[in-house]
């Protein structure tokens, strides 16, 4: 008899780690395990903000596959998928196809746009190595050509950064390392360059607890950033934001040469085009992380929905909650292949650090113990290496870990 055949779509944190937990559950007589990524590597999504912002090199943020994964165990296929055509259970991919017995659709997020005028032509977004390269490589040219240009104006130096949700603040957090570097580079007055965040709601970092949010605001203020709360992005255009204020009729531009949307992500569309039932995008994914309308289909990570019933709201999209859910994706594709029941998901938070660069944090772990300063910075980097030894071990750790002191 042949094997049943698992099929992975992604190699991200939760498709990575369900095809490393899976090579842990299962033996290779259990079944044929195949991972589909459109790179050659993983990369660190959590890191993005800080390859954007050129603070880190992207090399580091990015893991080749075969690295991490058993070749001998796990077939990996450098491709990327078109559409999954559930009814007969077969993936389209740009250069063929695969048929599957269990599939886990991991295929991460992209950014919402909501609609906004402008904001998918003129804005930048940080949704992978490649989108970020493009970013560093955008505001070093901006620095590059300023005293280059005889036409360039301080205006092609400033920054607006949209949305100051958690990937918005740790990108500006970068932001305030890196621009006065570049200011020394190239013969810049660092007073020249400005640096906008535009924010819909009242506060930055809905959610969080006010005394640390209000040290995230004091130390970007410091470091000069300016905050339009309460305020939001009308349009995006070559070279301005175009945002208004709440409660207000009138329309304020700012001029500027790098716009970036960090204003909202939803799950990758290619869920929604193949015809799964979804809600805000995602898969309402059963207590195993099933999808709803499909037994063989599991959906980890950010095209998975999973309710808070304690704050009625969904969980937000993590990589946290993504890793977690593929441990429990490779024991229910065991326990299936077993005959066994499956188990349910249930999220345990371990908290959460925001960085403000490199040597500056906030964040609450423990339950509920705040951090900031210095000792929210190194829990930050004591996460981002257990998230590396979780999935590739003490190598990948000592290969790719933040071991730089402050
Ligand atoms: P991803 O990690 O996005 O992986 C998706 C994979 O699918 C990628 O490898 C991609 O190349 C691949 N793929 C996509 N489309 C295709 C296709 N068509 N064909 C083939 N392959 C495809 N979370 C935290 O828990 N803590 C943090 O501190 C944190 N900080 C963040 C900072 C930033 C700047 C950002 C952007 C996000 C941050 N997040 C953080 C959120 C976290 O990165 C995501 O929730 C997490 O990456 C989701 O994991 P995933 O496996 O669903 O998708």
């Amino acid at each position: 008899m042949s094997k049943p055949k698992i099929l992975i779509l992604g190699a991200g944190y939760g498709g990575l780690m369900t095809a490393v937990r899976l090579t842990k559950e299962l033996s290779n007589e259990d079944a044929d395990i195949t991972l589909v990524n459109k790179h050659n590597y993983h990369y660190e999504s959590t890191w993005l903000h800080e390859v954007s912002a050129g603070t880190i090199h992207h090399d580091k943020a990015r893991v080749l596959i075969k690295n991490v994964i058993n070749p001998n165990r796990v077939n990996f296929v450098q491709d990327s998928v078109r559409e999954i055509k559930k009814d007969e259970k077969k993936v389209i991919l740009k250069n063929g196809e695969l048929t599957y017995d269990y599939l886990v659709i991991a295929l991460g997020f992209e950014s919402a746009t909501f609609g906004i005028k402008g904001l998918d032509e003129y804005a930048f977004a940080m949704r992978s190595i490649n989108t970020a390269r493009r970013i560093r490589e955008h505001i070093d040219y901006q620095f590059a050509n300023y005293n280059n240009d005889k036409n360039a104006t301080p205006e092609q130096l400033a920054i607006v950064v949209g949305g100051g949700g958690f990937s918005g603040i740790e990108l500006l957090g970068e932001l305030v390392n890196r621009v006065p570097e570049l200011c020394r580079e190239y013969d810049i007055d660092p007073t020249l360059v400005k640096i906008t965040n535009v924010e819909g709601a009242s506060s930055i970092l809905p959610g969080f607890d006010p005394e640390l949010v209000t040290y995230a605001k004091n130390f970007l203020e410091s470091k000069g950033v300016q905050f339009k709360l309460d305020t939001f992005i009308k349009e995006v255009t070559p070279d301005s934001v175009k945002i208004q204020a709440k409660g207000s009729e009138d329309l304020e531009e700012i001029k500027a040469g790098t716009i970036i949307w960090t204003g909202g992500v939803k799950a990758n569309a290619i869920v929604e085009n193949s015809g799964f039932e979804t809600n805000r995008s995602k898969v309402p994914v059963k207590d195993d992380l099933r999808a709803p309308d499909d037994d063989s289909v599991f959906v980890v990570g950010d095209c998975a929905l999973i309710m808070n019933e304690e704050s009625g709201r969904p969980y937000p999209p993590t990589a946290q909650i993504a890793l977690q859910e593929a441990y429990v994706i490779a024991r229910n594709i065991k326990h299936i292949l077993k005959n066994e029941p499956t188990e349910t998901f249930v999220y345990k938070s371990k908290g959460t650090v925001a960085s403000l660069g490199h040597s500056d944090a906030i964040g609450v772990v423990f339950g509920d113990k705040k951090l900031k300063g210095k000792a929210a910075a190194t829990m930050k980097k004591v996460i981002d290496d257990r998230s590396l030894f979780l999935q590739g071990g003490l190598g990948l750790l000592l290969k790719k870990g933040k071991f730089k002191p402050f």
